[in-house]
């Protein structure tokens, strides 16, 4: 699994704490600096990259990684390829609806992307524009149909819930125009507040407040009873796919497999000789140095409860209880806040998961645990 953090974007969105530059309009300048010093980590890590690996996959992630000229993303994509002759089980790219143009589709399919993941956020204007998006609501409707014309056949996109100016009557609005367009995906968050975003520094001054958790709550409900009568299958806490559609690098961070993270900021999962090691890239724009620390067995058993129960699979119940200790599983599960069933309703030997009724408040059942 690769990951390639492309730190630019055209404009900042309230809620966001992520590393990002504004993009420059031009190649070269601090473009080419980026662009040279992804060159050099790819070249210095090319046995990390070319080592054959359980999950081969490559994501294209940021920031905002359409903003790139396709020049750029094409030197970069030419380099990894050049080491993964076999190419990738899935290759993804995240876009902004407001870069997607019948070229730029078409370049990306020609660069051998099959998944695109597109950050649509909300199709009312009102809110795109209080979050500060760039795009409309009729340009992520357009966006979406060039990549179609192109010939995606696997599209994700983005949304948010749990503003309070979100009225149920707009999330439905938002969630009935997502599925008119029959994403493969939908990947769904509640807004948090991010310490270092815009939306932090409203809240610290009283110029804007958090959402009740009732309405997160019902949001999240009508979202999850919308897209299961469609036929989406809720296989993570804040992700839902057709059949066969589930998005094969982040279910691979949830099962922790090894991850390759290349630029900045970019996190790593290295295990090597018996131990694992977290390493992660400095946020600089160039010339990023690597920093680490040795994962602890108490760190491990902490990441193993986390993400294996944030999945509708969830995990062995041997495996859990021990992790967690068998009463701490038992108490829970008498609770009825971790259940021996599939999402299906039939019986899953030996799994053990966090219900779908339970996913909302699914951080403090696993708190239990930890
Ligand atoms: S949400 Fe995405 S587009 Fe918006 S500022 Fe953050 S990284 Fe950039």
């Amino acid at each position: 699994m690769i990951y390639i953090h492309v730190p630019f974007c055209r404009s900042f969105c309230t809620y966001c704490d992520f590393y990002s530059e504004i993009a420059p309009k031009e190649c070269g300048g601090i473009l080419g600096s980026w662009q040279d010093s992804m060159l050099k980590e790819i070249e210095s890590r090319k046995d990390e990259i070319s080592a054959p690996a359980e999950v081969k996959t490559l994501y294209i992630g940021g920031g905002t990684p359409s903003v790139l000229p396709l020049s750029v993303l094409g030197s970069i994509v030419s380099a990894i390829k050049a080491l993964c002759p076999d190419g990738f089980m899935e290759f993804t790219v995240e876009v902004n609806p407001d870069d997607v143009t019948p070229s730029y589709a078409s370049g990306l399919r020609d660069l051998g992307v099959d998944r695109v993941s597109m950050g649509v956020q909300s199709f009312d204007d009102g809110i795109l524009r209080w979050m500060n998006r760039r795009h409309d609501s009729t340009g992520a409707v357009k966006a979406f149909h060039t990549l179609r014309e192109a010939g995606f056949g696997n599209i994700s996109i983005d949304l948010i819930f749990g503003l309070p100016q979100l009225s149920d009557v707009l999330w439905a609005d938002t969630v009935s125009k997502a599925l008119a367009l029959a994403p493969e995906h939908v990947s769904a968050y509640q807004l948090s507040v991010e310490g270092g975003s815009a939306l932090s520094e409203m809240l610290e001054k009283g110029e804007w407040e958090e959402a009740p958790e009732d309405l997160c709550r019902r949001q999240y409900g009508f979202l999850c009873a919308e897209l299961a009568k469609n036929g989406y299958r809720h296989y993570e806490i804040s992700n839902f796919a057709l059949p066969g559609r589930e998005a094969i690098h982040n279910s691979a961070y949830w099962r922790r497999v090894p991850y390759v993270g290349l630029g900045p900021g970019a996190h790593s999962l290295i295990r090597s000789a018996g131990e694992e090691r977290r390493v992660w890239n400095t946020e600089t724009l160039s010339g990023w140095t690597r920093e680490g620390e040795i994962l602890t067995p108490e760190d491990i058993r902490a990441e193993r409860i986390m993400l294996g129960l944030r999945t509708s699979d969830g995990m062995e119940i041997s495996e859990l209880e021990s992790l967690a200790g068998k009463d701490a599983v038992l108490a829970l599960e008498r609770e009825g806040a971790l259940v021996e069933f599939g999402n299906d309703g039939e019986s899953v030997p030996g799994m053990i998961r966090i219900p779908e009724d339970r996913f909302f408040v699914s951080d403090e059942i696993i708190r239990e645990l930890i």
